[in-house]
């Protein structure tokens, strides 16, 4: 089997979760969730936990280096042999050399960047909907999310669009089932 390095990239409630859940059960990746890596050292309160939750209850960015040590050490878990997709992860133009040169020491290369689009108002609305008991579903954290987006894309999206073909676009404003068709096909496309 071909190994797989994909990230899944858009806004927070685009559905980038959601669908990475389904489609590594389908198809034998791993998910690296740099968001559900917080949320379980902080479960575990462990010091890295802890730490993150500074930032994260207010809705700021974790730190490029803790965020990247833990990438790096969830890269050396087996399960991540065929490949794996990132979700929430890189959210930094440091972070996305630095997924760059991970990918490197294990001979490897991402081979795609799908991109979720959702309007803001769209995302907003799911988020505030949504109330998972999460820390930071509060509606002031939600905004504070949501307007780091912009800022997030802007560090990241213009490295991957510098690759021709690397980049592929999905529209995250259609029912679950409809997405999910779409994001497996492309995610297939890399195993082949
Ligand atoms: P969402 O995409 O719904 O905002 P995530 O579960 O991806 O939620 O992330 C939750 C929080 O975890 C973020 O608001 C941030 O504080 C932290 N976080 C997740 N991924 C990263 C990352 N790559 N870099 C820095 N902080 C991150």
């Amino acid at each position: 089997m071909t190994r797989a390095f994909i990230v899944f990239f858009g806004p927070p409630g685009s559905g980038k979760g959601t669908q990475a859940k389904r489609v590594v059960e389908e198809v034998g990746l791993a998910q690296i969730s740099t968001g559900e890596l917080f949320r379980k050292h902080l479960d575990q309160q462990t010091p890295l936990g802890i730490k993150a939750q500074e930032y994260m209850s207010r809705g700021a960015l974790v730190p490029d280096e803790i965020t990247i040590d833990m990438v790096r050490e969830r890269l050396k878990q087996p399960d991540c042999a065929n490949g794996a997709i990132f979700d929430g992860f890189p959210r930094t133009g440091d972070q996305a050399v630095a997924l760059d040169n991970l990918l490197k020491e294990l001979d490897a290369e991402l081979c795609m960047v799908i991109d979720f689009e959702l309007p803001l108002d769209v995302a907003r609305a799911r988020l505030l909907g949504r109330q998972e008991g999460r820390a930071d579903d509060k509606p002031e954290v939600i905004e504070r999310r949501l307007s780091d987006h912009a800022k997030v894309e802007a560090s990241v999206m213009p490295h991957y669009r510098a690759r021709p073909g690397l980049v592929r676009t999905v529209d995250g404003n259609r029912p679950v089932e409809d997405i999910y068709q779409d994001v497996l096909a492309l995610v297939r496309s890399c195993l082949e």
